[in-house]
């Protein structure tokens, strides 16, 4: 087998009407900055800057506009206001400008004569290749041949080449390379300035002042393997910079352009052109070769921790690598101002804010292969609990409440109303998930520092949140559980148990601090102003909360209310099962019909499997599988683990194509509007959970496997961070392998086998 097959994204042919989902899929970024996948000289028919005003909508069926092309320059940390969608990340200028004429004919990918085209996308490295033959109107046969990647060694760079060569035929080819600032996010313009100047001989520059002053400085050097006249061509909203160069056959070129990107959010010292300059300096002393040698040595590294091997299937293979690499790329590991949005800076759509898919979908991956990436994105929620607290305030609570869609500081951005004001569950999945990181590390005073102020904060929140009813049980009242198609329900069974706990643990904590550590504690309780009878109330308001479920029932209830809503004719509604559910149903219908958006009542045995029977497991999976639709990319990852711990291995490997295909099917075109990175973190957690049956951290002190292969697997091969140490696991249909590395070498002696199971 050719190893590129099973770490290269390849697009063999190109067809318009799948532009748009390349350039989501080939997506390059390395924390700092994320550039789609987009072609150097554009598209026709597909301009970037269309007004036009977006309103909220159904998030689950809306029709995005620019059927064939968006571009996508982003760094996260710089966004402006929407007038009714609120928080948008901004879709920045773009930095990747190279186009070609030719005989006056612009090289463009749907109106001259290409062949033999093909892209890829190198997962190893991030290097982004196109090449393909273009045969001018005037008869010129040039073979062209690209690649670029965004430096994951020097962040603020950006690298692209281009290499001409002339098969046949003479001419003349003119080049231009830019920095455009006529770029609408949405179809607003974000820019209160865009200033374009063509810097020096070959040199180019773009800045820009965004509506809620952000600055960014994009820098541009540019180099020919020939002598070229470059001559300036500013106008309004572009820096350009032009030459022209003789064709003749055999001749060979090569066009580099190196572009510096700072921000005036960057945390190094300096201004920034002095430090774009610098940037650029530094990248032409070092070279072409060791600039790439840099860059893909932190690919190396990064692969070492998080690589999954699959022999057997290699297309689970591959498709694992590009979640894999999504993840790695979306994470902005030395800045925990930010975190990872629900597209992965991938793409305009859900507007770069911050889901609970964090901390449920990605944050297991980044627990066991990089915890401090992991502890970086809690802190960011630490660090938006002034945002919490506010929004907790405008709803007439005290404490603190997580918004459904966070802002950078954390205050509520969802538009549509039944999210925000009734999908409660996210402010008590950041506790589960700062359990769950502490658990999987040790490391214990990230609670006593940072943990305990989101813990007696939201625990007040949700003090104020139930009702009490005349038995004297507490009750979540109007909610929207995961499943976002009940928005009303009573006692959501995944909310009231992630409450639950959320309150047990904030007394457990308060509890074992206040002995363990009192200085700490007395701090924290000063700082938060802990009163006297508050820390009763949380145990009480534990203890007190009703569970729609105990331990007789067979089927756990999605809610309490859940059996008094309508059932579905499926095979009437559903005429056609290529699209979503919610396109062939009203809101106002599904809103009252027993058919789920995606996995609740699993997502939540997930969660807490220790808490339910095999029982209760296997009923709730029969019962729940066929009224879901799926509409929610989150939902199959879910299912696939739930599935394999129950030992139904052809459910399980449907499930693991359906997460496979979510982003990676050219006939989806899932990745169009950007990565479903919750999507990504759930196939690391349907493999590591769900097949290598990895107990959680949260509920086992050891590394615990029960590992049910799909059909065809012959090894599946990870390693993971577990309390400060690294294990490598190998897997074989009948072994398994537990290995602890020491310094990324193995430590003989520590095997531990096992059986199939
Ligand atoms: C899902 C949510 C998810 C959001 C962002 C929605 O379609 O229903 O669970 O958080 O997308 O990924």
């Amino acid at each position: 087998m050719n190893e590129d097959n099973l770490w290269c994204l390849k697009e063999d042919g190109y067809e318009a009407r799948l532009h748009k989902h390349y350039e989501g899929l080939f997506t390059q970024g390395n924390g700092y900055m994320h550039m789609r996948g987009s072609f150097e000289e554009g598209c026709s028919d597909a301009p970037q800057n269309e007004e036009y005003l977006r309103f909220p909508d159904n998030v689950t069926l809306e029709k995005p506009r620019h059927p064939k092309s968006k571009q996508g320059t982003f760094i996260p940390g710089i966004v402006a206001q929407h007038p009714l969608l609120k928080e948008e990340i901004v879709n920045l200028p773009y930095v990747l400008g190279l186009e070609f004429r030719s005989g006056g004919e612009s090289l463009d990918m749907d109106r001259c004569r290409i062949s033999s085209y093909s892209r890829w996308l190198d997962l190893r490295d991030g290097m982004l290749h196109r090449s393909f033959l273009w045969e001018t109107a005037e008869g010129v046969h040039l073979k062209c041949t690209y690649s670029r990647y965004l430096s994951l060694a020097d962040t603020h760079l950006c690298i692209q080449q281009v290499q001409v060569e002339v098969l046949a035929g003479e001419g003349r080819l003119e080049l231009a390379a830019t920095l455009r600032g006529d770029v609408r996010t949405n179809g607003m313009n974000h820019f209160a300035q865009v200033i374009p100047l063509a810097e020096s001989e070959g040199m180019l520059s773009l800045e820009t002042l965004t509506e809620e002053g952000n600055r960014i400085i994009m820098l541009s050097a540019l180099e020919v393997s020939e002598a070229v006249d470059w001559q300036a061509g500013v106008t309004e909203m572009m820096a350009a910079q032009r030459g022209e160069l003789a064709l003749r056959a055999g001749d060979r070129l090569t066009v580099s352009k190196l572009t510096a990107v700072t921000t005036d959010r960057d945390r190094e010292e300096g201004t920034m052109y002095d430090r774009a300059h610098e940037q650029l300096r530094r990248a032409r002393e070092l070279g072409w070769e060791q600039l790439y040698n840099r860059h893909a040595g932190s690919w190396r590294s990064k692969w070492q921790a998080a690589d999954i091997g699959i022999k057997g299937d290699d297309a689970a293979q591959l498709s694992v690598r590009a979640s894999l690499y999504h993840l790695i790329r979306a994470n902005a590991e030395k800045d925990d101002r930010v975190a990872i949005c629900a597209k992965g800076y991938a793409g305009e759509a859900y507007f770069g804010r911050y889901f609970w898919d964090t901390e449920i979908n990605l944050l297991p991956f980044f627990l066991h292969t990089h915890p401090q990436a992991a502890r970086n994105l809690l802190l960011f929620r630490y660090h938006t609990l002034d945002g919490a607290r506010s929004n907790a305030r405008k709803y007439g609570y005290r404490g603190a409440r997580y918004a459904w869609e966070s802002s950078l500081g954390g205050e509520e951005q969802c538009a549509n109303w039944q999210y925000a004001d009734h999908e409660i569950h996210i402010t008590a999945d950041i506790v589960y998930a700062l359990y769950h990181y502490v658990r999987a590390t040790g490391d214990d005073e990230f609670l006593e520092h940072y943990g305990i102020d989101i813990l007696v904060e939201t625990a007040r929140y949700w003090c104020g949140r139930v009702d009490w009813n005349q038995e004297g049980t507490a009750e979540l009242l109007g909610v929207m559980g995961p499943d976002e198609y009940l928005p009303f329900t009573r006692n959501n069974a995944f909310t009231n148990r992630m409450v639950k706990f959320s309150l047990e643990q904030t007394v457990a904590c308060l509890d074992s601090l206040e002995v363990g550590s009192p200085d700490s504690y007395a701090a924290a309780a000063e700082r938060l102003d802990i009163r006297p009878g508050e820390r009763e109330l949380f145990r009480h308001t534990a203890e007190k909360l009703r569970l729609p479920y105990d331990s007789r029932s067979e089927i756990v209830p999605q809610s309490d209310d859940f059996a008094s809503y309508a059932e579905v004719d499926f095979a009437g509604i559903w005429t056609d099962r290529s699209r979503p559910f919610g396109h062939f149903i009203s809101q106002e219908r599904n809103y009252r019909s027993k058919a789920l958006k995606q996995a609740d009542v699993l997502e939540l045995m997930m969660l807490f499997p220790q808490e339910f029977t095999l029982e209760q497991m296997q009923a709730s999976y029969a019962y729940y599988e066929p009224i879901t639709t799926h509409d929610s990319s989150l939902s199959a990852a879910v299912h696939g683990i739930v599935a394999s711990w129950l030992g139904q291995r052809g459910a399980a490997g449907a499930f693991l194509q359906r997460v496979m295909d979510i982003d990676l099917s050219p006939e989806k075109k899932g990745a169009a509007e950007g990565i479903h990175i919750a999507n990504c973190g759930g196939l690391w957690q349907l493999i590591v959970y769900g097949f290598a049956g990895l107990k959680s951290a949260m509920w086992s002190e050891s590394i615990e496997l029960e590992p049910r292969l799909p059909e065809g697997w012959e090894e599946l091969s990870f390693t993971v961070a577990w309390r400060g140490e690294r294990y490598q696991i190998t897997i074989h249909p009948g072994a398994y392998e537990v290995q602890k590395l020491n310094g990324g070498n193995p430590v003989a002696g520590a095997t531990v086998g096992g059986s199939y199971l």
